[in-house]
């Protein structure tokens, strides 16, 4: 007998019928003599509902607040689920996290689990039960309701597997797996059958929505592979395992997107120890991430622009703080530009294939597309070019690399 956890994504039971689908589904790999733990996100674009509500009552909504809200779309969904499996004569019992406990830290909204207690689940599946677990949530040691970041389901299965060491990971998604970009914006995308944690990691943080970073970043963590696959096929799926047990034939593994990205250039800056320094200080205790940074230093050597790149929402309040922080920062002038897209290259097999800059760069030129940042790493390089671009880079880079 084997231990699993299934996790369906918000377009897998976005509607009745759906939700009727997976049941079968669950009812399915029960049937075939496994325990299993089912854990759901909300029925799709709820959360961003929830979202939109809590916006037009305040645009900075109290952030536990939030999380009491925006959480509330699995508890809809997890109990449908569970409804729809006793209507198929499952035995079935929905578990919202604070019930279980999940306990994370309390950094609401983009909280990290810290322990799932297990007696209660692992009673209740091996006297043939099903447990289906609201996906996105948990609680902290306050006692107050936390979420897990955008996307957060894949971050509850990945750390159910963990906690409850069960034998597999299975993601259930819209689409066949992981492609070798968003199927949407290319019909070129193929399926790829396996992908290293690193590689993963990459293109999720770097745009690719079917795995959340964090959910990747545990399993890299604990070594717990994860497998992608459809809700709506029986096709093979991804593997997300180790390296190691991959052989690299391609250099290019996939090509990731991020759209809603700002730049923004101080120009004029003093050139002496500390300038970054003042410029990046207050916008981090403002928490806003940044992304690419370009320093570059005038003829005479005094004085120096920094760009950097934010994300788009971000952009106002960046501003503000720059402006704030003016007489610190001592700067000429401050230019911005939104609608920026971040286009990536990722892959193991780069490590050990030099001109794979150089490619990137010449194909975009062909196609009169104008580079205005950069950023390496080993198995990954990003570009940002303007939005409007997007489609035709990724185009592109697809077939330029061999994977088409
Ligand atoms: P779920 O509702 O199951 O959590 P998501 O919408 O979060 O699903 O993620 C699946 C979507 O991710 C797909 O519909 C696809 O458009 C998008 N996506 C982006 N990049 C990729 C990629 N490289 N491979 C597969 N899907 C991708
Ligand atoms: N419902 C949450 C979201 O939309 C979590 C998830 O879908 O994984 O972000
Ligand atoms: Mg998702």
């Amino acid at each position: 007998m084997k231990r699993l956890v299934i996790k369906f994504g918000g377009t897998s039971v976005g509607n009745i019928e759906k939700i009727k689908k997976v049941a079968n589904i669950v009812k399915k790999r029960f049937e075939e003599g496994n325990e299993i733990i089912v854990v759901v996100s909300a029925m799709s674009g709820e959360t961003n509902k929830l979202n939109t509500k809590a916006q037009s009552i305040a645009q900075n909504f109290d952030d536990k607040e939030l999380d009491v809200l925006l959480s509330s779309g699995e508890q809809v969904s997890s109990s449908l689920l569970s409804g729809a499996l006793i209507d198929l004569g499952i035995k079935a019992r929905s578990w919202l996290g604070w019930q279980i406990p999940i306990i994370t830290d309390d950094n609401y909204t983009f909280s990290k689990i810290i322990k799932i207690r297990t007696d209660e689940i692992l009673n209740f599946i091996s006297h043939k039960g099903v447990a289906v677990i609201a996906g996105f949530q948990g609680i902290s040691k306050e006692n107050r309701i936390t979420t897990l970041g955008r996307g957060g389901s894949d971050l509850s299965a990945v750390a159910i597997a963990k906690f409850f060491q069960t034998d597999s990971c299975e993601i259930y998604t819209d689409v066949d797996g992981v492609f070798t970009t968003d199927p949407s914006i290319s019909h070129q995308a193929k399926k790829i059958d396996k992908i290293s944690y690193e590689e993963m990691l990459e293109m999720s943080s770097l745009g690719a929505k079917v795995m959340q970073p964090s959910a990747v970043q545990t399993s890299m963590i604990d070594n717990i592979p994860i497998h992608v696959r459809s809700t709506f096929s029986e096709k093979s799926g991804t593997k997300i395992i180790s390296e190691s047990e991959i052989d690299y034939k391609k250099v290019v593994t996939g090509i990731a997107y991020s759209k809603n990205n700002a730049k923004i250039s101080i120009i004029g800056v003093v050139d002496k120890p500390g300038v970054a320094a003042d410029v990046f200080e207050p916008i981090g205790k403002n928490n806003i991430n940044i992304d690419m940074v370009i320093q570059n230093t005038s003829l005479d050597g005094k004085n120096a622009n920094i760009t950097f790149t934010i994300k788009q929402g971000d952009l106002k309040k960046t501003l503000n703080t720059i402006e704030k922080n003016k007489k610190t920062i001592n700067y000429n002038k401050i230019s911005h530009d939104d609608k920026l897209a971040k286009i990536s290259i990722v892959g193991a097999g780069m490590v050990s294939s030099p001109g794979v800059t150089y490619k990137m760069f010449r194909a975009l030129a062909d196609e009169k597309i104008n580079i205005l940042a950069i950023s390496t790493s080993e198995i990954k390089i990003s570009v940002l070019i303007r939005e409007d671009l997007t489609q035709k880079a990724v185009k592109k880079l697809h077939s330029e690399f061999g994977l088409n």
